[in-house]
């Protein structure tokens, strides 16, 4: 870090700034967390110098040999984890392994089934402003008004209507399980791929907290920087006979030279992952998220789905009168990060929308248990109904965040 601050004393002090904003609010942006030091430092690292287009052994550069090694114990890993038969580590995130998996499986004009973006799907499972609703027929199927559950009665009679080529599972603002056999019968009836996208709970899923998607998908893809802990990035999980398709559908189909610096960083992030402390971690995140979610609940502030089985909420604000973009604006005054977001069947545009959305990965990395969450919960409420108590709030999230400090044991910069 000093080299930093002697070279560009203008970006260190972004950096510093950055992680004094880190450490002195209430992190509860769901598809956040806080890497470890480990992490980082091979983000960090000298192997973000190096070209290897292709795979290890088959590279379309000379001098591999070294990153080959980052790259083989990433895969063995990935595998071990989850129980899989092909993993690739090469997608620079989320959206371009879902994009890879499209490449493999589809062509475009295909049609395929997924979640609607306001009922909690992701941008790349067929919204029109994304790559996946501009080439692909996509048709999308949603949760039910009364129950906010995903709608399987909707999934079977849409895949039957349109017998798509692929069915999407797996969301953004989702907060319960998913039944991955469910689908994975629906998708046999009507002969289509399973493609789980898992980003948000995969962590849950390597820690042991939820039931695995892999069993049943042909492909998984995902984000590693989630609950998973991991470099900011992706990672795609298939069977054997789809590995020549997936691997190809990356690089060269999509991608040119992988980020070996980040490749190894989610080697690292698999090692961890796979540890007794992250399964304990895995569980924690799941009981705070639970804990947090009922303490609002008991502030007036309803939980769509009826609660959660994972490390997110999704909350209802209509009953306080306090529309999802006011509550952002309220608690990031009171030193709380979250993010608006919309409810099912919202009243209100999606720049407005009537919900919040909260997670546990980051506050729980801090190791802030069941009387922190009851805590955050009255703290939320106060700064939703009380927006002028902002100061007062903001000290007392400054005193829970100095209880459990975020990077507790560097006094400048993580990993320097
Ligand atoms: N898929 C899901 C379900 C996500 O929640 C996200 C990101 O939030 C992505 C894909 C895209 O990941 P990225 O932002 O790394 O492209």
């Amino acid at each position: 870090f000093d080299e930093l601050a002697g070279t560009d004393p203008e970006i260190a002090g972004v950096v510093l700034d950055e992680l004094a904003r880190l450490r002195g609010g209430l992190q509860l942006i769901a598809s956040e967390n806080f890497t470890s030091p480990a992490v980082l430092a091979a983000l960090g690292s000298t192997l973000s110098n190096k070209y290897a287009e292709g795979y290890p052994g088959r590279r379309y550069y000379g001098g591999c040999q070294v990153v080959d090694r980052a790259e083989e114990i990433g895969i063995a890993r990935a595998k071990e984890l989850f129980g899989a038969e092909h993993a690739n580590l090469q997608p620079h995130s989320g959206a371009s392994a879902n994009f890879a998996v499209y490449a493999a499986l589809l062509t475009p004009g295909d049609t395929v089934l997924a979640m609607s973006l306001p009922h909690g799907g992701h941008l790349t499972h067929g919204s029109k402003v994304s790559f996946s609703g501009k080439w692909f027929d996509v048709v999308a199927y949603g949760v039910r008004e009364d129950t906010e559950l995903i709608d399987y009665d909707q999934v079977r009679d849409l895949a039957r209507q349109h017998r798509p080529k692929m069915i999407i599972c797996g969301a953004t603002a989702y907060p319960r399980l998913i039944d991955f056999a469910a689908f994975r019968s629906i998708a046999d009836e009507v002969g289509a791929w399973l493609m789980v996208d898992a980003a948000h709970f995969i962590g849950l899923v390597a820690g042991g907290a939820i039931p695995s998607p892999v069993p049943y998908a042909d492909v998984v893809s995902f984000t590693t920087h989630k609950v998973l802990r991991g470099p900011r990035g992706g990672m795609i999980l298939a069977r054997e006979e789809l590995a020549g398709r997936i691997d190809k559908a990356v690089f060269p189909f999509s991608q040119g030279g992988p980020l070996m610096h980040a490749v190894a960083a989610k080697a690292v992030a698999l090692r961890e992952a796979a540890t007794p402390d992250y399964g304990r971690y895995a569980r924690q995140v799941v009981a705070n998220a639970q804990t947090l979610t009922e303490a609002l609940r008991a502030e007036g502030i309803r939980p769509v789905g009826g609660g959660t089985d994972t490390h997110l909420a999704l909350l209802d604000l209509r009953e306080l009168d306090v529309s999802g973009r006011d509550a952002e604006t309220r608690c990031d005054a009171a030193g709380i990060t979250l993010n608006k977001n919309a409810i099912p069947f919202d009243p209100q545009p999606p720049a407005i929308s009537s919900g919040i959305r909260v997670g546990t990965p980051a506050v729980t990395t801090q190791g802030m248990g069941s009387g922190e969450m009851k805590e955050i919960a009255t703290l939320i409420g106060r700064a939703l109904r009380e927006p002028d108590a902002a100061g007062e709030i903001r000290a007392a999230v400054s005193a829970l965040v100095t209880q459990h400090p975020a990077y507790p044991r560097s006094t400048d910069h993580p990993g320097s």
